[in-house]
């Protein structure tokens, strides 16, 4: 029998690589189901080569009208393809807050979810893991560090004895620049990633460590950990993802060449490890492998993040938003790289967030304000230029 997948977001970096790893094993799967928000070009070339039963354009620009045997437009076309009878795997690679809503979907419809959008867990995480563990949905977890701490933590061990968790970074292309340089990154620097294959969002949250904040906000969740067992350490190499320490003196790493075809394989056809897509890893070639603590002064989002996902409620809905209109104003030229998390800051201190258990609407409107308030903060800082 083959696997038989939905992809949602199949257009942008990890929704590609998905069918990379596809056509590497094309006896094992059946793509069901193909969705993008924008890119129809993409989307269409897609379809016409896997002949999926269902495509869903969430953002239509035109009809695609006969790309497949059911074509559907508009975002609610992603919620039939979280929740598709059809399919064995539901891969939601869909970037920002427009995974949410589909990722829940999924798992209340007790889907086996590959997820790779950050978002459901960091913003609606104490929502999606309840909603998964009632419904008897899974979640595999394609984000590279999530995956190392999920094969990690999979190994026979009491969780009494697990001592902290270390999750890495890159540290991002300005790692090691000076401070006062960082007032002048370009958007073209800060999308020249050092060792990864990204999208550009995800690229800058990288520059930032933002990335690497959300990440602990998300191993919180995905892995019910406390804030203070989750470390981050920086091997600019990217070859160890994952660490795990245990209280008998032993630190159990997960290496692996920095390629998301690694953890994407492995969220699909868990627990197999065939070859075919990533070469070994040849530790003899690699020479030095190297860990730096984060310079705090340097990287402001971490203790940020930390702070937020304490927090809880909506407040990681506020970081999350609130960062993602920040760095598309970043790479519009309107706000400085060192403007980016100061600028978040701001927008998680003005807010209040609403009592009570959290719902999807309140992570909806949090969402909405946390957009709207720092476009706000944009506009008075170019005011006062
Ligand atoms: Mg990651």
């Amino acid at each position: 029998m083959r696997l038989r997948l939905s992809i949602l977001g199949s257009t942008g970096s990890i929704g590609r690589q998905t069918l990379e790893v596809v056509d590497a094993h094309p006896d094992r799967f059946e793509v069901v189901a193909l969705c993008a928000r924008s890119n129809s070009d993409l989307l269409a070339r897609q379809a016409a080569r896997y002949r999926p039963r269902l495509v869903v354009l969430a953002d239509p620009t035109e009809r695609p009208e006969e790309w497949a045997p059911k074509v559907l437009t508009g975002p609610d076309g992603l919620l039939t393809a979280a929740t598709l009878d059809e399919a064995d795997i539901v891969v939601i690679a869909l970037a920002g807050q427009a995974g949410v809503r589909p990722t829940l979907a999924a798992a209340a419809a007790g889907k086996c979810i590959a997820l790779a959008n950050k978002e459901s867990v960091v913003c609606a995480g104490e929502l999606l893991m309840r909603v998964a563990s009632e419904n008897g949905a899974t979640i595999r977890p394609i984000d590279s560090e999530h995956s190392a701490l999920w094969q990690l933590l999979e190994l026979p061990h009491r969780r009494e004895e697990l001592d902290h968790v270390i999750i890495t970074a890159s540290g991002g292309p300005f790692r090691t620049a000076p401070l006062e340089r960082l007032e002048t990154v370009t958007p073209a620097e800060a999308l020249a990633h050092p060792t990864w294959r990204m999208g550009p969002k995800v690229t800058v949250d990288s520059a930032t460590l933002m990335n690497k904040g959300l990440e602990i906000i998300e191993a919180h969740w995905l892995f019910d950990l406390p804030f203070h067992l989750i470390d981050v350490l920086i091997p600019p190499q990217s070859i160890v993802h994952a660490l795990v320490s245990f209280r008998d003196g032993c630190t159990i790493a997960h290496a692996a060449y920095p390629d998301m075809r690694v953890p994407i394989q492995y969220a699909l056809l868990y627990p197999e490890r065939p070859s075919g897509v990533v070469r070994p890893l040849d530790f003899a070639a690699l020479g030095t492998l190297e860990f730096f603590p984060p310079d705090p002064l340097r990287f402001p989002a971490l203790e940020l993040a930390r702070q937020v996902g304490l927090a809880g409620s909506t407040y990681p809905t506020v970081l999350s938003a609130s960062d993602e209109v920040a760095v598309q104003a970043f790479l519009e030229g309107r706000i400085r790289f060192t403007e980016i998390v100061p600028l978040v800051q701001h927008v998680v201190e003005l807010h209040r967030p609403l009592c009570g258990p959290l719902t999807l609407d309140a992570i909806l409107e949090a969402d909405q304000w946390a957009r709207q308030v720092t476009e706000r903060e944009i506009a008075r800082r170019a005011d006062r230029r």
